[in-house]
């Protein structure tokens, strides 16, 4: 039976990075950067003043401590000076502006005393170059700004607007189709009839693909029939991935194996060795691939963060380092009780180097998955550990 490391290998070997499309600046939130975004000037691309005050220059000050000096025009940021700076002068500029050729320092205002017939008296000496933004301080004309694969926030979209990017270039989301299999299944909404059972699955693999970036098209529910379900999965094949749930194990009424045969799709993976969710089918299907998670819900759940999520991030165009989870060492905050026989993924909450574990951990048991954010792994063999010891966990985003 396969690792997970072994299916994810797998798993990404098969995944390639998707298309690109062009987005509005403003509605480029959470999308992944797809070129190169550098800044064609200087930042500043001018020196500027960084106070309300009076540009100089120094030389004012060798002969007498107090100059008084004349104002020989003001300018506000978003004007051009028009003259330039010379000694028993100053120009009053205010934060931002440009300033004219000759400054050497620019005084602040509060240090100044403004006397008739627009002179102003000055103190303190100024440092050369205080309180100026010089030209290329921060970045010289051609620096990278923000590399591909970087997930844009209100921060880079902020970069973006101040080098006039009205439209800027983003990884187009996977199309992902979702089916549940199963003839004990009810759509949402309805009233199941004694032992039949609500597709929670679909609602659910529907927020996670989002939550991964991805496009969620819903497919509904299929029956357990190897013809409705071909169908179905002749339909999905224009999607970049497809998730069905249910329909995996070994029982009577699983043929998602069998049918993804016969359709020619090349099955990659029919086994991974964890808890929950060891029904994982992973296959290669021309230019899709092809999940089959299993059908309990929390199974499904952890498969999809471990398999799907990392394909998602690569499809998206993220960097390598990004595609799958990130482990981290934390403290047990109660004791966690494993079978042993395979790796188990059990689920809690991680907060500040600390995993409160929750409940009872049965996969049976999806009432207790809310406000997980991590799963605790306990190895092949390990059948305990105690409260205060620590524990390999991946976070969830
Ligand atoms: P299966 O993998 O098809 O044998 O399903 C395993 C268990 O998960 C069964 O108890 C199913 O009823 C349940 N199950 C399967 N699909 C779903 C679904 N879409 N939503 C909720 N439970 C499901
Ligand atoms: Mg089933």
């Amino acid at each position: 039976m396969l690792t997970v490391e072994e299916v994810q290998r797998l798993v990404l070997a098969q995944v390639q990075v998707g298309s690109v499309e062009s987005v509005a600046v403003e509605l480029s939130l959470g999308r992944v950067l797809a070129q190169v975004v550098s800044t064609p000037q200087d930042i500043p691309a001018w020196a500027n003043s960084a106070m309300d005050g009076y540009a100089v220059v120094c030389s004012d000050w060798t002969t007498d401590p107090e100059p008084v000096l004349v104002v020989v025009e003001e300018v506000p940021a978003g004007k051009v000076p028009r003259r330039v700076l010379t000694p028993g002068h100053c120009t009053r500029v205010l934060t931002g502006a440009m300033l004219p050729t000759g400054t050497e320092a620019v005084v602040m205002q509060e240090r100044t005393e403004e006397l008739a017939d627009g002179r102003v008296k000055f103190r303190y000496p100024p440092q050369r170059g205080q309180f100026i933004r010089q030209q290329g301080e921060f970045r010289w004309a051609g620096a990278v700004l923000i590399a591909p694969g970087t997930p844009l926030t209100p921060a880079e979209i902020g970069i973006l607007a101040s080098l006039n990017y009205a439209q800027v270039q983003v990884q187009r989301p996977p199309l992902v189709a979702i089916l549940s299999t199963g003839d004990e299944l009810v759509p949402l909404g309805q009233t199941p009839a004694l032992g039949q059972v609500l597709d929670s699955n679909q609602p659910m693999l529907t927020a996670l693909v989002r939550a991964g970036g991805g496009t969620p098209w819903n497919l509904g529910i299929v029956p357990d029939d190897p013809v409705a379900l071909a169908e179905v999965l002749t339909r999905a094949k224009t999607a970049d991935f497809i998730l069905s749930s249910g329909g995996v194990s070994v029982g009577t009424y699983d043929y998602v194996e069998r049918v993804l045969d016969e359709l020619g799709a090349q099955v990659l993976v029919r086994q991974m060795n964890l808890k929950p969710g060891k029904p994982l089918t992973f296959a290669h299907w021309e230019q899709a691939c092809y999940w089959g998670l299993p059908g309990n819900p929390v199974s499904a759940f952890v498969g999809f963060w471990l398999t799907v999520y990392p394909a998602l991030r690569k499809a998206l165009g993220y960097s390598e380092q990004d595609w799958l989870l990130p482990e981290e060492q934390a403290v047990l905050m109660g004791p966690l009780k494993a079978g042993g026989d395979r790796r188990h993924y059990l689920r809690g909450r991680l907060h500040q180097g600390q995993f409160q574990p929750f409940g009872v951990d049965n996969s049976a048991n999806f009432a207790n998955l809310s406000g997980v954010n991590a799963f605790a792994i306990l190895e092949q063999g390990q059948t305990l550990v105690q409260t205060g010891d620590s524990v390999r966990v991946v976070a969830l985003p």
